[in-house]
């Protein structure tokens, strides 16, 4: 046992969201990886879904900020005020430091990592523990994953991709391409800007995308189309155009293909064993890009493999880095 009333904690530091885990009590804690900071003071000004609502709409004195990208940290310094102000609210009144297990998207550096440890103890940690990603995926969508059979998981986040079979307890073999949600809505951003004249921002991006975008050109014939608003690059005026769900499912296939590439490329990667294992399971998806209208079928389509969602994909990581802490234990004895 650890110290007493302090519970462990699992974070999921992801490059869009951040979801906590406390021990005993589930997932505590759901919010955007963004933090407002004052720019002539460096003071935090908020964190978390107060913080997005101001991308793109700040004044001079703030500074929006979303300190990972690319599923690493990109401002050190901004990802501890964050996590130190999420620990704080996960374990509400409780005293004493836990023990904390972050996940980290596989393939990253040993500096990457190294930087997520350091930073998690920065912000009160008692000591921090890493899981990669993917495997913790696949033990949020409820995958066997120390059976001795394979299992494929697909995590879309905001910022990577990471793909993943797993048989016994281990990555068999693994994928992380930086092509994922962020990319998806850069795409659109840039499509409405060629075609269009029109700037749009991140978040109308995003919202089109969760609104309309489709990663079947075929089946996005079916969608209606969408009215958005930007700011008219020739005359600088705010103005509305339409835009049909097609032109934006076009916009974004590039993307789709990469991850398409990516989940082939670790498929052809795995035994005839493990292939064979996940024919007959399936591919399971996890992460919010999931989500993303069509992507099962088209991804079935390509590989001649089943594809499912895991239930809550968002939550999928946090619940695997959550249900980890039990190894702790094992950990520091090492
Ligand atoms: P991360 O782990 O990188 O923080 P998440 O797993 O939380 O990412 O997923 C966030 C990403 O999922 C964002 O890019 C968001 O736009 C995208 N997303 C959420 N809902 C949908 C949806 N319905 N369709 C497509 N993308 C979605
Ligand atoms: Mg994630």
């Amino acid at each position: 046992m650890f110290g007493i009333g302090t519970k462990n904690i699992g974070i999921d530091l992801g490059t869009a969201n951040t979801i906590v885990f406390a021990e005993g009590k589930g997932i505590v804690l759901r919010e955007p990886s963004v933090v407002a900071k004052n720019t002539k003071t460096g003071e935090v000004v908020s964190v978390g879904s107060e913080a997005r609502d101001m991308i793109g709409r700040t004044p001079a004195s703030i500074v929006a900020i979303r300190p990972m990208k690319d599923g690493v940290i990109a401002d050190y310094d901004t990802t501890v005020a964050m996590m130190k102000y999420y620990i704080q609210k996960a374990l509400a009144r409780k005293t004493g430091k836990p023990y904390v297990m972050v996940c980290v998207p596989s393939g990253v550096t040993e500096v990457e990592k190294r930087a997520v440890i350091d930073a998690t103890r920065v912000a009160g940690a008692r000591d921090a523990y890493v899981i990669e990603e993917p495997f913790a995926a696949a033990i949020g969508a409820g995958l066997p994953v120390m059976d001795p059979t394979g299992s494929m998981v697909v995590d879309i986040g905001g910022g990577t991709t990471d793909v993943a079979t797993i048989s016994l307890g281990g990555i068999v073999s693994s994928r992380s391409i930086r092509m994922a949600g962020d990319k998806i809505d850069e795409a659109i951003i840039y499509y409405v800007r060629q075609h269009h004249n029109l700037l749009i921002g991140e978040r109308t991006a995003e919202q089109l995308k969760m609104d309309v975008a489709s990663a079947s050109i075929e089946a996005a014939k079916e969608l209606d189309s969408q009215t958005i608003r930007g700011r008219d690059l020739l005359s600088g005026l705010p103005r509305t155009i339409d835009i049909e769900a097609v032109d934006v499912a076009q916009a974004i296939q590039e993307v789709v293909q990469e991850i398409i590439s990516a989940i082939k490329e670790t498929l052809e990667e795995t035994s005839p064993e493990i292939a064979a294992d996940v024919i007959d399971h399936g591919i399971v998806l996890t992460g919010g890009g999931a989500q993303l209208r069509h992507l099962p079928e088209v991804i079935a389509d390509a590989t001649k493999v089943p594809v499912f969602i895991a239930s809550e994909p968002l939550d999928c990581v946090a619940i695997g880095t959550g249900e980890s802490l039990k190894s702790i234990e094992v950990m520091k004895k090492r």
